[in-house]
């Protein structure tokens, strides 16, 4: 983190900094409205807290924690929690600002928000690991709440963590606040499909984008970059629909086979500490070669500023499908658009997973509980209109998918915030 972090001054090459270039490109995009940009540049609030624990071996930790809540104007904040060693202010920051861009993006009544840890949660027992939640819930507490801040599962956290989050903030209040959080398990108030939601929604757009490209997905190479809860299931639907994963890169190496990976033998080593690497159907490649292997589908799903100005000049995809958050640095976008290399921004890529969580926030409001085709319908109807509406935008100004999907979502927002007014 920079020094002299301030909200307008980011550190070079941060994902802030990613940010904030995205939201001056759509700028001359706003017509009357772009007299509240700035608005989008200022995260409205972040907390930085401590979250001490008594460790097993009775040593006290500290780790430094963040929950920062960009933009309320459409409505509640929305967005994940991560922990991660690497985890930053100005990090989350960005993370909760692309919350806000997502959610208006696919009109769902919620603004911005993220939250990160960082913590190498990997270095922590079970017992360990819920302490940490449950302190950070806790300190977090004054500002998160059904109706204010909905946090999430995001990298490194699941629904066990979500389950000790409303715990927690149920405790301190009182009841049983399932709302509080989303991701859940089933029996508390989850919903069905939310854990494969984000995967699906990626590949969702993935399809159309392809349809739209004339590239059939039957024989279509894909390569994934991040073998999560994300870049696994989007994995297996393109497989499904007939397309062969020739590589995938996660934390322990990068497999690759022209022939397709056989997924259901790599997706169980890969959830073992083994990882991707451990996997024998393949061959293993150092982590560079990741970038340029011959591939109609790339899809990055880990962590940002992964597709670096080189990176972008050596990929052999048609499309880019963003299933992590900020995974394209700005030159970068520039270089794919140039190479006519189209890029489905993480904006609206990703957005299956708020999308689902809305799903289960509105299901625990109600006590009503939906099957899981009508979630699949639903995710499918929802993502399919924001993509068809941010193409038309696209055509209509000539401009990337990406800043369409901004100039549709920061219209909504900035028209809110508008309609509003200051506050006093
Ligand atoms: N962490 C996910 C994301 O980046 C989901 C957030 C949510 O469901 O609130 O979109």
């Amino acid at each position: 983190m920079s020094e002299k972090l301030s909200f307008v001054h980011p550190t070079p090459n941060s994902p802030w900094g990613t940010y904030l270039q995205q939201v001056d490109r759509v700028v001359p995009y706003l017509g009357d409205l772009a007299k509240w940009a700035e608005t989008l540049k200022r995260p409205k609030r972040a907390l930085i807290v401590d979250v001490p624990i008594e460790m097993d071996d009775g040593r006290i930790a500290h780790y430094e924690g963040y929950r920062v809540q960009h933009n309320m104007s459409r409505g509640p904040g929305k967005g994940g929690v991560r922990f991660h060693p690497d985890v930053t202010l100005e990090e989350v920051m960005a993370l909760s600002a692309w919350m806000t861009v997502k959610t208006a993006a696919v009109n769902l009544p919620y603004g911005g928000a993220k939250g990160g840890i960082r913590v190498d949660p990997k270095k922590l027992s079970l017992k360990e690991l819920e302490k940490v939640t449950r302190r950070y819930t806790s300190e977090i507490g004054i500002i998160i709440g059904p109706h204010t801040d909905i946090p999430a599962p995001d990298v490194n956290t699941n629904g066990q963590i979500m389950a000790w989050m409303m715990d927690t903030y149920s405790m301190n209040t009182g009841g049983t606040a399932t709302g509080v959080v989303t991701g859940k398990p089933l029996h508390l108030g989850g919903s069905l499909g939310r854990v494969k939601a984000t995967g699906r929604g990626v590949f969702v757009t993935g399809r159309e984008a392809a349809r739209r490209l004339g590239l059939d997905l039957r024989g279509a190479r894909v390569a994934v970059q991040g073998f999560g809860n994300v870049g696994s299931v989007a994995a297996e639907l393109f497989a499904e629909a007939g397309a062969k994963i020739v590589a995938v890169q996660d934390h322990t190496g990068t497999v690759v086979n022209e022939n397709g990976l056989d997924l259901e033998k790599l997706i169980p080593i890969s959830r073992t500490p083994a990882g991707a690497a451990g996997f024998e159907g393949g061959d293993k490649v150092p982590n560079e070669q990741f970038w340029e292997v011959a591939c109609d589908i790339l899809i990055p799903a880990a962590l940002e500023g992964q597709i670096t100005a080189e990176r972008a000049k050596k990929t052999k995809a048609k499309l880019v499908l963003e299933g992590a958050n900020g995974p394209t640095v700005p030159e970068a976008d520039d270089i794919l658009a140039e190479r006519g290399v189209l890029v489905v921004p993480d904006v609206i890529c990703n957005a299956g997973g708020v999308t689902v969580s809305y799903f289960e926030w509105v299901q625990d409001f109600s006590s009503f509980f939906w099957d899981e085709d009508e979630i699949n319908v639903r995710l499918d109807r929802i993502m399919m209109n924001a993509l068809n509406q941010i193409w038309d935008t696209a055509d209509k100004h000539k401009i990337t998918l990406r800043t369409a999907t901004y100039a549709v979502a920061c219209e909504r927002i900035l028209m809110a915030r508008q309609e509003r007014g200051l506050y006093p």
